[in-house]
């Protein structure tokens, strides 16, 4: 079993100093138990938490962890940068490279801007559309994540109405949602927001159909509003060029994030041409925000996705994973559903409303050394290896049996 009593001093000590001992998404108390809350280090596919224990991780920070762990080009890349600066009065040569880089790159780019967070990104191509288009009505999906500040916080807690006052929801995957959410905007629409593909928490995950891309990109033009792509839970690592080129829709902005710098903190937005002016004149900024070390780190791992097609490569272990887990699944009589791309599973189990199942699941795979999520859409990383899956395999084996002797396994 697990041993965790250094995990439980610091959360005990977390409590006094820090609001509930940790905020947001990566509050422990969302896992399931004997879950860590703090981890000492990492290596490719795996991490270590501060008791010792091994997993491989199939989280990889939430997605920032595209090429392993201390992948040593982009470790090179970052110490060499960190030797001459970081965060200086402006920013460095390396700026324009990685700029260069991600309009060579991103199929739709003619500029980018850079930010820290994915909210950053998201929150400044909200931002740029109204001040191209001098409209106020934003679209967004129902359920879809973009950030956490008060426009697109999934709680309402600390937030106004008024901070949400232009933004009109329709359904992902729903042509005739949309269409009417554009009729509701009228003559008063900057933008449509769309996620890479439909990753909302505890659900099925759903990719675009290339109907409804096509959809949001015509209707986008036929208000002169913009179509905002966001890539920064899925960027790099469905498909390099842009997760929507592969259907054919081209967005006027996306919102970059997690995985391009393979951990340090970055985020971008690219943008065409016709909202480069406007991107010139908001006012988006930030202390960190010209930061040199993350730009030598995304650069470096910008070469890596390209010369090694990443996305191919995690693709090809997600689905041997994916395999695996159905093959097992039947063996001990579960029925789950994997959805989303294999790069980024989701494994939900059916009749499972309270995701007691997938709980325990996770908590007989994690006593094994195997890191799941039991509703969030988990992550795979390049540095995963055969060895790892299978070994994620046999620790699977123990959850789906877990499940099977918890009874009721419809
Ligand atoms: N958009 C999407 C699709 C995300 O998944 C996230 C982060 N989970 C964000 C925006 C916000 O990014 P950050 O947490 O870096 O602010």
């Amino acid at each position: 079993d697990l041993i965790n009593a250094r995990d439980a001093a610091l959360r005990a000590r977390a409590e006094k100093v820090v609001p509930s001992g940790m905020w947001g998404h990566l509050h422990a108390v969302k896992l399931p138990e004997a879950y860590p809350q703090f981890f000492a280090r990492g290596e490719g596919g795996v991490v270590w938490d501060v008791d010792g224990n091994r997993y491989v991780d199939f989280m990889c920070s939430w997605g920032p962890n595209l090429l392993g762990h201390h992948h040593p080009e982009v470790e090179e890349a970052a110490e060499r940068q960190r030797r001459l600066g970081d965060c200086l009065n402006g920013p460095g040569e390396v700026m324009v490279e990685l700029a260069e880089m991600l309009v060579d790159t991103i199929a739709h780019a003619d500029w980018a801007l850079f930010q820290k967070n994915g909210t950053d990104a998201t929150t400044t191509c909200v931002t740029v559309a109204r001040a191209a288009t001098a409209k106020r009505k934003v679209l967004v999906a129902k359920g879809a994540y973009h950030g956490a500040v008060p426009w697109c916080s999934p709680s309402l807690v600390g937030v106004t109405a008024e901070d949400r006052a232009h933004l009109i929801y329709y359904i992902f995957n729903d042509i005739e949602s949309l269409e009417n959410a554009v009729k509701e905007a009228g003559d008063d629409m900057a933008a449509i927001v769309v996620s890479a593909y439909r990753h909302d928490l505890g659900f099925d995950q759903e990719l675009p159909t290339e109907d409804f891309a096509k959809a949001a990109r015509r209707l986008a033009d036929s208000k002169n509003a913009a179509l905002i792509l966001d890539e920064v839970r899925a960027g790099f690592r469905l498909y390099t060029a842009g997760s929507w080129e592969p259907l054919g829709v081209r967005p006027d902005l996306s919102a970059w994030s997690k995985a391009i710098a393979n951990g340090y903190a970055l985020s971008a937005v690219t943008g065409s041409d016709w909202l480069r002016k406007a991107a010139s004149q908001v006012f988006v900024t930030g202390s960190f925000w010209a930061g040199a070390v993350a730009m030598a780190a995304a650069l470096a791992t910008l070469k890596v996705v390209r010369r090694d097609d990443v996305p191919a490569k995690v693709s090809y272990l997600g689905q041997m994973l994916r395999d695996g887990l159905e093959t097992r699944s039947r063996q001990f009589g579960v029925s789950i559903r994997q959805s989303g791309p294999a790069q980024m599973p989701t494994v939900l189990f059916d009749d499972d409303a309270d995701f007691a199942k997938g709980s325990a699941f996770c908590r007989a795979a994690l006593a094994k050394g195997v890191y799941f999520h039991p509703k969030h859409n988990m992550f795979l990383c390049a540095s995963h290896t055969e060895a790892d899956i299978a070994e994620a395999l046999v620790a699977a084996e123990h959850g789906f049996a877990a499940v099977s002797a918890s009874g009721d396994s419809s």
